[in-house]
This record gives C-alpha cells, structure tokens and sequence, in this order.
C-alpha cells in the first residue's frame, strides 16, 4: 500500500516531467499532446492526471492555455505576454516575437473604471508550410 507521501511525491514528479516537457517544445502541446509524448516515459500516466497537472499548474502561473481554432486547449509554459498565430489549415500554434504587444497595449483605451492585466492576442492565417503546398497545388 502506498502512504500519502508517496503518492503526492510521485504526483510532484509527473507535474515536474510535464512542466519541463512544455517548456522544451515550441508546439503549445493539448493535453493529449502530451500525454502521447510522455506515456512512455512516464509509467501509469493516464489522460487524467495529465489535466488534473495542467489545470495546477496553471493556477500556479506556471503554464497558460492558448486559444485554439477548434475549442482544443492548447498549453504554452512562456507566460509573459506574446502574441500568438494559429495557422487555420494545420492548426500549429507559433509565438510571434515580432508582434509588439506593448505597441497594442498603447492603442487600448477601456471605459473609465476598468484596468488593463493581461493582453491575449491570437492571430490567425496561414503559416509558411500550408502556404507552399497551397501554391504547390495550383
Ligand atoms: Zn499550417
Ligand atoms: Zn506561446
């Protein structure tokens, strides 16, 4: 039988094993994502326990969902403001380093009483790849 202790220091270390997951890739993984990516690694590991550490992670300021095209949540460990694109065709999530948020930021004007946090912005298009097989295919 397993103590309460152990559990919760297993639990810890599957957060940590995703967390450190998410901050290596640039894909802003759904939860599925990862789950595939690391069920081998990772031994007992169901779909559920990866939400359950995405969700507590999230309330730790850790990670944040991405908005994504078709209702997925999509993680991303970078939580500073940026700007992200969507690509409507593959649905790939890029960060736009690019995009000044701060330029946007400057262009907000809220009714008197509000105050501005955080400034999501999610664009969305074509990303380089599905633009050349669009054009291979004309
Ligand atoms: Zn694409
Ligand atoms: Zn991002």
């Amino acid at each position: 039988m397993k103590t309460d202790t152990e559990k919760k220091l297993r639990y810890s270390h599957q957060r940590e094993m995703i967390y450190q997951y998410l901050m290596g890739t640039q894909e802003h993984p759904s939860a599925e994502m990862v789950y595939d990516a690391l069920r081998s690694e990772i031994k007992g590991l169901s779909l559920g326990t990866v939400y359950r550490n995405l969700r507590l992670l999230e309330d730790l300021g850790k990670v944040r969902r991405v908005a994504s095209l078709n209702g997925t949540e999509r993680y991303d460990a970078m939580c500073g403001d940026h700007v992200h694109f969507i690509c409507q065709s593959c649905g790939t999530v890029h960060d736009v380093p690019e995009a000044e948020l701060e330029q946007v930021r400057g262009t907000i004007s809220l009714p008197e009483g509000y105050q501005l946090g955080q400034v999501n912005l999610t664009l969305s298009g074509l990303c380089p790849e599905c633009l050349k097989k669009q054009a291979s295919a004309n």
